[in-house]
C-alpha cells in the first residue's frame, strides 16, 4: 500500500508515453456523488492507494460535499473496480455513466485525485441557499416531450465551446465561458420563460444538480433535469430506441474532447470559417494551448497550430520563447480572428 502512494515524480511526457505503452482496451467513465466526506484527505489516499493498483488513469475531485471522477479502468480489471467502488461506504449503489465512444488514445494519461472545496466551481455561496432542493429528474423520453413541448424551455447548462458542437433542438445555448459565468447570467435569461416549464442538462448530469437548485433559489417553480446528462440520455436512446433529439457532439474534458451522438456535424471550422467540423484541438503552441475547432485541410496547413503566428513563435529558441510568453497577450492572443478559448475542467 505505502509504494502505491508515493508521489509519481515522473515527468508528463514520461506519464504519456507509459499511458500510450498499454494497449490494453480500457473502459472509460465518470460518476459523482453528493455525499459528506468527513475527511476528503483519507479517502483521496484510499482512492489513489486501490486505483493505483488497478492501473486507472483520469482526474478525480473529492471535497466534504463529495466526489466527482472522470476516469478510466483496463477493462480486464473491471470487475475487481467495480466490486471494490460498491464495497465503499460512500459509493455504494454509485451509478455509473459509461463512454458513448472510446478514442483511439487512452482518454487520460495519469491518475490525480485532488482534494478540493468544491467538486465543481460554481462560485455559490452553499450556505446562502438550500442546495438540496434540487429540480426532480427527466428520463430520455420525458426530455424528448420537453424538447417538442411550446410550454417548455430547454436550457444547455455547459459552456459556449461544449454547446458549439452539439446540443438539444431548440435549446437555450449561453454565451458563457465557464460554469460560473452561466450560473449568474441563467437566472436573468430565463426571466421570460418564468411560467414555462425549465428542463436543464450538462454533460453527465452533476452541474445541473447545482444549478436547479440555484434556480428553484431564484423563484424558478418547475424545474426539472435530464438524469445522468447527455452521456445517458444517449444510452437510453439506443437502449430504447427512441428518438434522438440532441444533435452533434457531446464534448467532454478528456483526450477525446468529444463523443458522437448524431451524425449531423453543427458547427464550422474556426480557422476558415467555412468547412463544417467539429474536432476540437488545442493549439501546439503551448503558449497558447487555445481550444480550437479546425477542418481537416486547415489542420494540416497549419501543421496543428490555430494560426500562422503560433506556428512562427513555437520555432523560436526556447530563450525567445519565453519573451514572447511574457508579452503574449499584447502580440498574438488580442489579434487572433477567434474567440480564445481555454478548458476549464468540470
Ligand atoms: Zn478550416
Ligand atoms: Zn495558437
Amino acid at each position: 500500500m505505502e509504494t502505491s502512494l508515493k508521489r509519481d515524480l515522473r515527468s508528463k511526457e514520461e506519464k504519456r508515453a507509459a499511458a500510450l505503452a498499454d494497449l490494453r482496451p480500457r473502459t472509460t467513465l465518470s460518476f459523482y456523488r453528493y455525499v459528506h466526506l468527513e475527511d476528503p484527505q483519507a479517502f483521496r489516499r484510499r482512492l489513489l492507494s486501490k486505483w493505483n493498483e488497478l492501473d486507472c488513469l483520469g482526474r478525480i475531485y473529492v471535497a466534504n460535499e463529495g466526489i466527482n471522477a472522470q476516469m478510466n479502468v483496463p477493462t480486464s480489471n473491471w470487475t475487481d473496480f467495480d466490486a471494490w467502488v460498491q464495497a465503499q461506504p460512500e459509493l455504494k449503489g454509485i451509478p455509473y455513466k459509461l463512454a458513448v465512444e472510446e478514442g483511439e488514445l487512452p482518454s487520460f494519461f495519469k491518475l490525480m485525485i485532488k482534494v478540493k472545496d468544491k467538486i465543481v466551481a460554481d462560485g455559490l455561496d452553499d450556505e446562502s441557499f438550500d442546495v438540496t432542493n434540487t429540480g426532480t429528474y427527466l428520463t430520455a423520453r420525458e426530455m424528448n416531450e420537453y424538447v417538442d413541448d411550446p410550454d417548455a424551455v430547454v436550457i444547455d447548462m455547459r459552456n459556449n465551446y461544449e454547446s458549439e458542437v452539439g446540443h438539444f433542438v431548440g435549446a437555450i445555448t449561453p454565451n458563457v465561458s465557464t460554469f460560473r459565468d452561466e450560473l449568474s447570467k441563467t437566472p436573468e435569461l430565463l426571466k421570460i420563460h418564468k411560467n414555462k416549464k425549465i428542463a436543464l442538462y450538462c454533460t453527465g448530469g452533476i452541474r445541473c444538480e447545482k444549478a436547479s437548485a440555484w434556480l428553484k433559489h431564484n423563484g424558478f417553480e418547475d424545474v426539472r433535469h435530464l438524469k445522468g446528462g447527455i452521456i445517458d440520455y444517449a444510452r437510453q436512446v439506443e437502449a430504447l430506441g427512441l428518438e434522438n433529439k440532441f444533435k452533434g457532439k457531446n464534448f467532454v474534458f478528456d483526450e477525446r474532447l468529444g463523443e458522437r451522438i448524431s451524425d449531423e456535424i453543427i458547427a464550422t471550422c474556426h480557422l476558415c470559417k467555412k468547412t463544417k467540423a467539429d474536432t476540437h484541438y488545442h493549439c501546439q503552441n503551448q503558449i497558447c494551448h487555445t481550444l480550437f475547432i479546425g477542418c481537416d485541410d486547415c489542420l494540416k496547413k497549419k501543421d496543428g497550430y490555430c494560426s500562422r503566428k503560433c506556428q512562427l513563435v513555437d520555432k523560436l529558441p526556447t530563450k525567445t520563447k519565453k519573451v514572447v510568453a511574457r508579452h503574449y497577450n499584447q502580440l498574438v492572443r488580442k489579434r487572433q480572428k477567434f474567440e480564445k478559448t481555454r478548458l476549464v475542467r468540470v
